[in-house]
């Protein structure tokens, strides 16, 4: 008897198990979220990404730099993309880095943040920002630092960054640990960026998402083309994950979810 109480009681304790004070109920009833996006305004994103993402009724957030040749040769594509309910966010202009960083040798010089100014970047954020309005109407929009690099002239941008946009997202070539929702720093959200990866790799890091019970956004690239690819397989493999796991994993844009995540915080 006692035995069987010890059970029940277990049994009643245990109906929390696995969940924690700082789970987030997303819409569908998702314990968990992601962002899909897009960086540096290819072509493969209004032709290949954009047409996937509709079929299956998903949102992304695209990061393309203003100056790519893709958003004005392809202005009308990129226009729909929008009216489609996906985000356009701000990637700067003309994409400066840190040339000194290790592998950063194709930096131009005169895009070399360490010769930026803190007035610079911020002109040219705001330039950006001028010219994505004019294609979605909106004001409102994220961020994502090129090359992940956050400093200009020597000088930290993270607080221009805050002070113009509801998030920021930073992203790296190597899978970092999951951050909790209440550790996560909403202007410096990161991100894995997959580099010729397959589709179990991709599948895998959902499936950690899904059970950390925690929000993470992924960066790719160029789709089956342009650069740090990943192929249309792998991609679209992972696109079709996403959707059988409606229930588990909830797929919105970054300011979206970003926007849901400061609802529940309050
Ligand atoms: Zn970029």
């Amino acid at each position: 008897m006692r035995l069987l109480i010890t059970i029940l009681i277990g049994g009643l304790l245990c109906s929390s198990c696995g969940q924690n004070e700082n789970t987030i109920v997303w819409p569908n009833g998702a314990k968990s979220a992601i962002s899909l996006t897009y960086d540096d305004g290819l072509s493969s994103h209004v032709n290949t990404v954009a047409p996937l993402l509709n079929k299956y009724g998903f949102k992304a957030t695209f990061y393309p730099t203003a100056s790519s040749p893709s958003l004005s040769e392809e202005n009308e594509k990129w226009r729909q993309l929008t009216l489609n309910g996906h985000e356009l966010g701000n990637h700067t202009v003309y994409h400066p880095c840190r040339k000194s960083e290790s592998g950063m040798d194709w930096v131009k010089d005169e895009y070399d943040l360490d010769n930026y100014t803190i007035e610079q970047i911020a002109e040219e954020i705001r330039s950006a920002n001028a010219i994505l309005s004019e294609m979605d109407g909106s004001h409102l929009r994220t961020f994502a630092y090129p090359c992940s690099h956050s400093f200009a002239g020597g000088e930290s941008y993270v607080d221009i960054v805050a002070s113009i946009f509801p998030s920021a997202r930073v992203s790296s070539e190597v899978q970092t640990e999951l951050v909790k929702l209440p550790d996560l720093d909403l202007h410096k959200i990161p991100s894995w960026a997959p580099h010729n990866h397959e589709a179990d790799q991709l599948i895998s890091y959902i499936d950690k998402i899904i059970e950390h019970k925690t929000f993470s956004t992924l960066t790719f690239h160029g789709i089956g083309a342009e650069h740090m690819k990943v192929s249309q397989e792998a991609h679209e493999a992972m696109i079709r994950y996403l959707d059988s796991n409606r229930d588990k994993i909830w797929v919105g844009t970054v300011k979206e979810n970003v926007e849901y995540l400061r609802s529940k915080r309050e």
